[in-house]
C-alpha cells in the first residue's frame, strides 16, 4: 500500500482554499484530518478530494452556536432534554420589546422613584388563581427552596413518605429540601399516609410546616391513601404552622373536556386552603423557565425579605416572555391556537392525524421509501399526567439500516430527533409543526435519493 500519509494535505494549503474565517476552517480542518489519520491506522484507502469534500460540507453546515432547535418527532410535549415548553409568537415578541431597550424593571414610573421587579406578574396572577399574592423565581426548584428555607430553616417540616419525590435529573425533593436547612419529619408509609399520622406529629414545638408534593410525574394504583389538603387545614387550625403545596408542573385550567383526567389547579389547591403553592412555568403553563410561588400576603412578604431571593432571581426576559404567556390565559380559545404547547396538550386526534397524512403524502413521493401511518401515543411529559396517554398518529419507517437513518435524521441539517423501536423508525405527528414537513421531506429526500 502506498504511504497514505501523503494524501493528507497540509495546513497551509487548505487555508489558502478558503475565504472564510481560518480560526474557524482550521478547527474544521484538524477535526477531518484526525478522521482521515484513523482511517490510515486502519488502513483505510481515500483520496485528497474525499478530505475537501468532507471539510467543504462541514463548512457548509458550520454554526457558531451550540444551542439550537431540533424536530422534536417523539411526541412528547414537554420533552425536558429538548426545551420543554415551546413560546408563542406574543410572549417572544415582549422579550424582544424589552430586552431591544431600557424597560420599567426596577422603577416606579408613576412614583419617579425605585421600584421592585416582583411587582410586574402579580395582578396577573391574581386573575388567574384567585392569590392574595404572588412571588416569581427562577424555577420551581428555586422556589421549592425560597418557601422552606424562608419558613422551616433549623425547624421541623413533616411530608408523607408517598411525596418523596425525584423529579428527573437526579433531583429529589427531600435533598433539596434538607439542603434548605429544613429538617424533614417523613410521615405515614410509602403507599399509604392517614391523617392519625400527621396528628402524632402536631404538637411538636419545632414544627414549622406541613409539606405537601404533588405526585406529578407518577401515580399510585392499588392499596394506597393520602390525605386531603382540607383534612390537613383543619388539623392545623389556629396554630403557627404553614401549609405548602409543591404542585410541580401546576395547570391554570382543568384539562378534563380534552380528555385528561382530573388534577388540580393551582386555584383548586388555594380554595382547599394551601396556604402557599408553586409550580414551574415551562411545563403545563407553556411559558418560560420560571417558578411562582402564589398564597397569602404575609407569607409572600416573608419571603421577599430572604437574601436568598437575590440568587434566584429572574431576569427581565423571563417577566416579559411570563407575564405574555399568563396574560393569553385570559383568553384561553385564543391561546389554544397561538401557544404552541397548549396547541398540542389541547390538540384532538383528527388534527394529528390530519398533519402526519399531509407528512406521509410528501414521504410516499420519495423513491424507496417504506413508510405507513400508524395509531401511537403521544405523552405531555416534563412530569405531568404521567397515565394519560394521548391518542397520536405517526409515520412508521421501515428501513434495513435503522441505525443509520436514526443518525442521519439526528445530525440533518434540521435535527430530528424519532424514536426507534422493534427495529423501526418513528415520526410522532403530535410534537412535529406543519412548517417542519417540508423539512423533514427534504431530509428523507436527500437520505434516500442521494
Ligand atoms: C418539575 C417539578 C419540580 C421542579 O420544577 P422546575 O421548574 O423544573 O425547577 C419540583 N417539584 C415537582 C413536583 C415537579 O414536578
Amino acid at each position: 500500500m502506498e504511504n497514505l500519509y501523503k494524501k493528507l494535505p497540509q495546513m497551509n494549503e487548505i487555508l489558502n482554499r478558503y475565504d472564510e474565517n481560518p480560526v474557524i476552517v482550521k478547527d474544521i480542518a484538524n477535526s477531518v484530518l484526525d478522521d482521515y489519520r484513523a482511517k490510515i491506522a486502519n488502513k483505510v484507502d481515500f483520496e485528497t478530494e474525499d478530505i475537501y469534500s468532507d471539510i467543504d460540507s462541514m463548512i457548509n453546515s458550520y454554526t457558531p452556536y451550540s444551542l439550537y432547535n431540533v424536530i422534536n418527532a417523539t411526541g412528547v410535549i414537554l420533552h425536558t432534554n429538548l426545551g420543554r415548553a415551546v413560546l408563542s409568537r406574543k410572549s417572544l415578541e415582549r422579550i424582544e420589546k424589552i430586552g431591544s431597550s431600557y424597560s420599567n424593571l426596577e422603577y416606579d414610573v408613576k412614583k419617579g422613584a425605585r421600584g421592585s421587579r416582583y411587582t410586574h406578574l402579580v395582578d396577573i396572577v391574581k386573575k388567574l388563581t384567585g392569590a392574595e399574592d404572588a412571588l416569581i423565581v427562577n424555577n420551581n426548584a428555586a422556589a421549592v427552596f425560597l418557601v422552606l428555607n424562608t419558613f422551616c430553616q433549623g425547624k421541623n417540616a413533616l411530608i408523607s413518605r408517598g411525596e418523596l419525590v425525584e423529579i428527573g435529573g437526579s433531583f429529589r425533593i427531600s435533598e433539596i429540601m434538607k439542603k434548605s436547612g429544613a429538617n424533614i419529619i417523613e410521615v405515614g408509609a410509602t403507599n399509604r399516609t392517614h391523617l392519625y399520622d400527621y396528628e402524632n406529629e402536631i404538637d411538636d414545638e419545632n414544627l414549622s410546616a406541613i409539606v405537601k408534593v404533588h405526585k406529578s410525574n407518577f401515580q399510585m394504583v392499588g392499596y394506597n391513601e393520602s390525605v386531603d389538603t382540607k383534612d390537613l387545614k383543619e388539623l392545623i387550625a389556629d396554630r403557627d404552622i404553614l401549609l405548602y403545596e409543591d404542585l410541580g408542573s401546576g395547570s391554570l385550567i382543568d384539562l378534563t373536556p380534552y380528555g385528561y383526567s382530573y388534577e388540580k389547579t393551582v386555584g383548586d389547591c388555594l380554595n382547599d386552603g394551601i396556604d402557599l403553592v408553586s409550580f414551574s412555568c415551562d411545563k403545563l403553563i407553556g411559558g418560560s423557565q420560571a417558578g411562582i410561588i402564589v398564597g397569602k400576603k404575609e407569607y409572600i412578604a416573608e419571603m421577599k425579605k430572604n437574601q436568598l431571593l437575590r440568587a434566584f432571581r429572574v431576569d427581565k426576559l423571563t417577566l416579559a416572555s411570563v407575564e405574555a404567556t399568563l396574560i393569553e390565559y385570559l383568553d384561553f380559545e385564543t391561546m389554544k391556537e397561538e401557544n404552541p404547547t397548549i396547541r398540542m396538550i389541547t390538540e384532538d386526534e383528527d388534527t394529528t392525524k390530519k398533519r402526519c397524512q399531509k407528512l406521509l403524502r410528501k414521504i410516499q413521493k420519495i423513491k424507496d421509501v417504506d413508510a405507513e401511518i400508524i395509531e401511537s401515543e403521544g405523552k405531555i411529559g416534563g412530569g405531568s399526567y404521567p397515565l394519560d396517554i394521548k391518542k397520536t398518529y405517526s409515520i412508521k419507517i421501515s428501513d434495513p439500516n435503522i441505525t443509520k437513518l436514526e443518525r442521519q435524521l439526528r445530525l440533518s441539517d434540521y435535527h430530528i430527533i424519532s424514536t426507534v423501536h422493534d427495529g423501526n423508525l418513528y415520526l410522532n405527528a403530535l410534537t412535529i409543526f406543519d412548517k417542519q414537513i417540508d423539512d423533514i421531506y427534504e431530509t428523507l429526500k436527500e437520505y434516500y435519493e442521494k
